[in-house]
Formats: C-alpha cells, sequence, structure tokens
C-alpha cells in the first residue's frame, strides 16, 4: 500500500501520523481539508498503517456473529483519504533528536520517514495478564482477523461435536467462554450465542447444547451503562442461558480446559480474551513518560517538552477537562473510547496546523454522551446523553449511531442491508476456514511481542 500523494511544493512541511485507527484517520482527514485549502502554508501528509483500512471496532461483535462481512467494517485508506502519502508498515522506533522514525513492512523492511510535525496514535492492544497459557491458549477481538477466527472457529467446533463419539468432548468442543463482561466481551457473547442458536435451529437440536460463559472479576456486566441498565443486560443475558460469572476470571489455561478463580474448571476448546486494553507497545519503546502505560500529554494533546510532537485515542493519557472540572477525579484521563478518539483527531489536526502557524491551539476537552451496546436480536441498552434506554428503542438508536458513525456511504449501505437482511432471513451459517488459530495469536493479529520474546 503507497497511495499516491497529491503534488506539494518542496518547502510543504511533512506532517507524519502512526496509526489510521479513528484518531489517526479522523486527524489525516482533517489535515488534508487544511491542505486542499492552504497554499501559503502547504503540508505533507503521510499516514503509516499496517493495514490499508481503518477498522471500525464497535462492529466487531457482529462480524465475529455472523451477521456482517468484515469488509463492511473496513474504509478503505486509499479511498478515503485522497491527497495523503500511505504507507505499509508498523513504526518501530522513533528518533526525537533527529526527527526520523523508523518504519518496518510485511516483509520485515526497514525504511526510515523523516517529520517535521509527528501524531502518534497508535492505539491499543488486549490487555494480557500473567495467567499461565493465556496468551498461547486465548484469543481477542480487536483485529477483523480476529473476529473471524472467532465465527468460524465457533462453528467448526459445533459442527465437529456432532459427530463426536466422546461425550465429554463433544461438550467441551461445545463450550465458548468469554472473560471480560464490558461492552465488548458482552457483545461478542451475546452475537455468539445468536449465531449458535441458528445453528440448533437448523440442526434441529436444542440451543441449550451450546453452552456459553461470561467471567468478569467486577461485581456488575458492564458498569459503563450504570447499575439499572447493567442489571437488565444481566437478566437478558441469563435469560439467553449463558453462564455468567461475576467476581471470577481465568487462573490457568490449557488447550482443553480453563481453571477458574472460583475453583472448577470448564473443560473448553475456544477462550476469547477481552479483560481490557493496554497501550501499543510502540509507546513502550518511545522513552517518553507514560501514566498507565499511556504516553502522557497536555490539554492540546502535545507531548510536553517537545511542541511538534502529538497523541490522541487509546494511545494516550489525555486530561479529562470535562471530569476535572465537574464531579470527576483531578487527574481523571479520558477513557479509551472511539467517541474520544475521533474528537482528540480534530483538536489534533487544528493543533498540528496552528503549530505551521495557522489558527490557533486549542484545548481538548469533551463531555462523554453516553454508549450505545448491541446484545444480539431484539436487544440493545443505550445511554444517549444521559437518558437510559433498552430493548426495541435502545436498539434504533445503536443501529442509527453506527450507520452514522461508519465514515464511508458504501459501508453504511451493506451493513443497512445486512441489518435488513438479519430481520427477514436467518443467519448465514458460513465458516470459511482461512484464518488459522496461530494467525489469529496475539502476536499475529495485534503485534503484542510473545511471552516467551523479550
Ligand atoms: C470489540 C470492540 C468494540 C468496541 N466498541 C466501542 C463502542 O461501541 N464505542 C466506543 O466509543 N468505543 C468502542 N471500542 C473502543 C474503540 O475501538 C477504541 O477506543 C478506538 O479504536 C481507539 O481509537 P484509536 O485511534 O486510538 O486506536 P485504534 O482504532 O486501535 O487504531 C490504532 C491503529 O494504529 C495501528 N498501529 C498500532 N501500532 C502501530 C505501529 N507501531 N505503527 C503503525 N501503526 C500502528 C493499528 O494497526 C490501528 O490501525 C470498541 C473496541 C473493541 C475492540
Amino acid at each position: 500500500m503507497t497511495g499516491s500523494p497529491a503534488p506539494v511544493p518542496d518547502r510543504a512541511t511533512r506532517i507524519v501520523v502512526v496509526g489510521a485507527g479513528f484518531a489517526g484517520f479522523e486527524t489525516v482527514r482533517r489535515l488534508l481539508r487544511h491542505q486542499r485549502r492552504s497554499t501559503d502554508r502547504p503540508i505533507r501528509v503521510t499516514l503509516i498503517s499496517p493495514d490499508d483500512f481503518m477498522l471500525y471496532t464497535p462492529l466487531l461483535p457482529d462480524v465475529a456473529g455472523g451477521l456482517l462481512d468484515a469488509r463492511f467494517v473496513a474504509i478503505p485508506l486509499a479511498e478515503s483519504l485522497p491527497g495523503a502519502e500511505l504507507i505499509a508498515g508498523r513504526v518501530d522506533s522513533v528518533d526525537f533528536d533527529g526527527r526520523t522514525l523508523q518504519v518496518r513492512n510485511r516483509e520485515g523492511a526497514a525504511e526510515t520517514v523523516e517529520w517535521e510535525r509527528l501524531v502518534l496514535t497508535p492505539g491499543s492492544v488486549t490487555r494480557l495478564f500473567d495467567i499461565p497459557g493465556l496468551a498461547e491458549h486465548a484469543r481477542g477481538l480487536k483485529t477483523a482477523t480476529e473476529a473471524l477466527y472467532l465465527r468460524d472457529q465457533m462453528l467448526e467446533q459445533i459442527e465437529l461435536a456432532a459427530r463426536e463419539t466422546d461425550p465429554a468432548v463433544a461438550r467441551a468442543r461445545r463450550t465458548f467462554v468469554v472473560v471480560g463482561a464490558s461492552y465488548a466481551g458482552t457483545e461478542l457473547t451475546a452475537q455468539l450465542r445468536a449465531l449458535a442458536d441458528e445453528a440448533a435451529r437448523h440442526r434441529g437440536t436444542v440451543p441449550d447444547d451450546v453452552r456459553f460463559v461470561l467471567l468478569d472479576m467486577a461485581d456488575r456486566v458492564m458498569p459503563e451503562v450504570g447499575e439499572k441498565l447493567g442489571d437488565r443486560v444481566l437478566e437478558v443475558l441469563r435469560g439467553r442461558g449463558i453462564d455468567v460469572r461475576l467476581g471470577t476470571t481465568i487462573d490457568r489455561l490449557t488447550a482443553e480446559a480453563a481453571e477458574l478463580s472460583d475453583g472448577t474448571t470448564i473443560a473448553t476448546r475456544t477462550v476469547t480474551w477481552a479483560a481490557g486494553v493496554t497501550a501499543s507497545p510502540l509507546i513502550q519503546e518511545l522513552g517518553l513518560p507514560t501514566e498507565k502505560g499511556r504516553l502522557i500529554v497536555g490539554a492540546d494533546l502535545s507531548v510536553p517538552g517537545d511542541p511538534d510532537v502529538f497523541a490522541a485515542g487509546d494511545a494516550a493519557a489525555v486530561p479529562d477537562l470535562a471530569q476535572r472540572s465537574g464531579k470527576g477525579a483531578d487527574d481523571a484521563i479520558t477513557p479509551p473510547t472511539a467517541q474520544h478518539a475521533v474528537r482528540q483527531g480534530k483538536v489534533v489536526a487544528r493543533n498540528v496546523i496552528a503549530s505551521i502557524g495557522v489558527g490557533t491551539r486549542k484545548d481538548y476537552k469533551h463531555n462523554d454522551l453516553g454508549l450505545v451496546v448491541d446484545l444480539g436480536p431484539r436487544f440493545a441498552v443505550a445511554n444517549p446523553v444521559g437518558v437510559h434506554l433498552s430493548g426495541y428503542p435502545a436498539k434504533l438508536v445503536t443501529r442509527a449511531y453506527h450507520l452514522l458513525a461508519l465514515p464511508r456511504g458504501a459501508n453504511r449501505m451493506a451493513v443497512s442491508a445486512a441489518y435488513l437482511g438479519d430481520a427477514v432471513f436467518p443467519r448465514p451459517l458460513v465458516s470459511f476456514g482461512l484464518v488459522s488459530a496461530d494467525e489469529a495469536s496475539f502476536p499475529r493479529s495485534q503485534g503484542i511481542p510473545a511471552p516467551d520474546s523479550d
């Protein structure tokens, strides 16, 4: 992926953005607007990303649940960001004195890229704990690769269980464990349950034959939506036969079983770990101060001591001015959500442009607008601007929100068509089997260093 940048004069300021997620994509989109308008302060915009698309992660559970195609949630960069220079690869290191960085492409070749302004938006990866067997045997839900793997793995295990002669092995194959009852893990469990129910209908078997266990160390599901909606979610999940165990996590994992902190052991071949995120490994390589693993930035999103370097999104510890000036703690930082990442992207672009002499810098301040959570057939919860909704009204708000937030018309159309189809037709029971367990492992799918490689 090397895009054809628009011709820019030699004196153009080179701005390099690292990572094409919510924050990086929005930053580049805004910078390109300036590029098109301003001739007296020209800029050259370079975007470095391992993928040639921006991934709309909030709909990954729908991909895992067989409701959406992975391409529907992937926004092609070349088409969406015309005028940007696109470099396919991962940034390994940054030289702040020399104003360069090192990019490694898929084949391992390194390239040095010069920058005059740098925007770091490499996002986050799944947070792994020091639990024996976790990194080897669990899989995450942060990438399209992982979502496709989970869909195929579940359908394949259900198929294999049907031909299995040992009832204990068949039961293990039909048992799916998800760790993390925040929105990602809960949405995933609900969507996989819906797909498993479709498989049961098709086979004429009892849906309860397929067992889902959802674990969380907290004493509530989805603390983000408040106690009342969280209780409602718990009731709906349990009503669908999902075994929700709170105050419980995994102590040890093997290829065939999960040993839980409540002293029980669950025989299973499929464990998804969705228990939180931590900043991209790149942040630790920079040698700059961090807070909770995220790069410390000021309220204008620049790195203290280097006004030409900026960071935003999940990778940055951004002061949450809305919380600090309200009821929140004095040291609050913004939570790692797409909602903040997009809005920070807008502010970063403005402040980068201000740093070359156009306009003024602005501090980032945003009041959280709430969360929308789709929980499979006929149910969702949402708390837009503090209004608590559940059931059909929440479903409507949730789907409308995602359709509006998707940054490309063709993707919106494809997702709308899939939702309409879902209302009329059964979910397609299709597993392509194109993603191997190894490809979906944390090092390969998310770039998290393998446990034994230091
Ligand atoms: C399943 C799921 C559901 C979610 N649902 C919601 C929701 O409903 N609402 C909400 O607000 N948030 C939701 N989130 C959280 C949201 O996805 C993140 O907060 C958001 O993606 C953060 O945006 P970002 O730009 O900081 O990082 P990301 O979107 O993660 O993008 C980072 C990009 O940087 C790239 N990158 C990483 N390292 C490097 C490197 N070294 N060099 C170059 N590029 C690199 C990555 O490949 C990626 O493309 C969800 C997340 C998940 C996983």
